[in-house]
């Protein structure tokens, strides 16, 4: 068959052969980027839905609006204010079937074939793909463990005059790192400069372990004179509640909504009106705090679990930041003492031992680090952490 030519910029991530192998028995999975199903409110989600079809059965099982479902939109202004984006109106926003989605839309509208666009390395992999499809020439910004380097960023920048830049600012995933108060106002500075796009990907910034992470980029734009008209931000629910509900949503300038809404248009009509007005209800319930402070509490120990057990079972043989939010620990093998060196090869070894992890390789759009892992703390209980981890040891030894 003859296929779209657009296509020959991608290839099946290399992450989801590795899934193929986690269905031997006894395996612990560090691999999955997903939250643990174990901590879905499922009572509280059972509530919203029933109520949904109560007292909106027309709204909820019904076409809606592309733009979203009105008590939605309403119910995550308020929720982005609570978290000091104080000045998103409803209209501001659109719902999208998943942040994802939210990307695909950015993808459509803003990149065509050899457009550059700036992303982190490492990225999140689907947007690489993403972004890939519409033709995009990446370039990747070099991150430390306070996220961008915003030197090197600025550099790119005005060597590429990009079509946008993509960042995770708080928890990347892979990377978990968590981009500076100072570098987030320098990034915003450095949109309003040369004119930019940036994109704030932040699925993860309510997923915080100790101390709230710095504002968002959102959040912060209204100190930087200029920057909102060039911003988008991509928000979800999915780490917090439910990836199955596919509820996310974008931030963006009117011009850009407006195209995004009518790609969108052709692409799903809208997000299932179900699921949005099951989200509706559960934040009108205000469930969500209580949602948050236990995931919060139940990641934070895994997290904690994970790098104790990094640092006694593998030593030197690797070096991490501690993550203080998010879903993973993204670590570089040193190859000190003779041990291994490379994630693909690590990952490989790990498997015959019964545990799994993505090698970080991957996530890079070019020049990819092959001492790198991800490694998710998410779904594995503390007792399991240990003893995955233990068995890592034996692999990297
Ligand atoms: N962005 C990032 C950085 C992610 O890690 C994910 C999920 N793995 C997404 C976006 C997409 O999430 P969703 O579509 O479920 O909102």
């Amino acid at each position: 068959m003859q296929f779209a030519d657009r296509l020959n910029n991608v290839e099946t991530s290399a992450i989801r052969e590795l899934f193929k192998l986690l269905g031997k028995p006894g395996i612990i999975s560090f691999a999955g980027g997903f939250p643990d199903s174990a901590m879905f409110d499922v009572d509280g989600i059972r509530e919203a839905s029933q109520r949904a079809l109560a007292e909106e059965p027309g709204g909820a099982l019904q076409y809606g609006a592309t733009e979203g479902y009105e008590p939605l939109r309403e119910q995550l202004s308020a929720f982005m204010a609570a978290k000091g984006a104080k000045d998103v109106a409803p209209g501001q926003l659109i719902v999208t079937t998943g942040s994802q989605q939210a990307l695909d839309l950015l993808g459509k509208t803003m990149i065509g074939p050899g457009d550059k666009v700036i992303v982190e390395g490492p990225t999140f992999l689907a947007t690489i793909q993403c972004f890939r499809l519409y033709g995009a020439d990446l370039v990747s910004a070099p991150i430390d463990g306070q996220g961008v380097k915003t030197d090197e960023l600025e550099r790119l920048i005005a060597e590429h005059r990009p079509k946008l830049v993509y960042l995770i600012p708080t928890f990347g995933n892979p990377s978990g790192a968590m981009l500076s108060l100072e570098r987030r106002r320098k990034v915003l500075e450095l949109a309003v400069k040369y004119q930019t796009l940036i994109v704030e990907d932040d699925p993860y910034g309510d997923l915080y372990f100790g101390e709230a992470p710095p504002p968002s980029l959102l959040a912060l734009s209204p100190q930087v004179p200029g920057s909102r008209e060039l911003l988008a931000h991509c928000g979800s629910l999915s780490k917090v509640l439910s990836p199955g509900l596919r509820v996310g949503w974008l931030v963006a300038p009117p011009e850009l909504l407006a195209k995004a809404t009518m790609c969108k248009q052709f692409s799903d009509a809208h997000t299932s009106t179900f699921a949005q007005a099951t989200a509706a209800q559960y934040l009108k319930a205000g469930r969500m705090p209580g949602t948050l402070a236990h995931v919060r509490a139940v990641y934070a120990e895994r997290a904690q679990a994970m790098g104790d057990a990094l640092r006694r079972e593998l030593g030197a043989a690797v070096e991490f930041v501690q993550p203080q939010g998010g879903l993973f620990v993204w670590a570089r093998l040193t190859g000190a003492n003779g041990a291994v060196a490379d994630g693909d090869v690590l990952a490989k070894r790990a498997i015959d031992k019964g545990v799994a992890f993505v090698p970080g390789a991957p996530f890079f759009c070019a020049n990819p680090d092959r001492a790198t892992l991800r490694l998710s703390f998410a779904t594995a209980g503390v007792d399991k952490i240990r003893e995955g981890v233990a068995r890592l040891g034996q692999a990297v030894a």
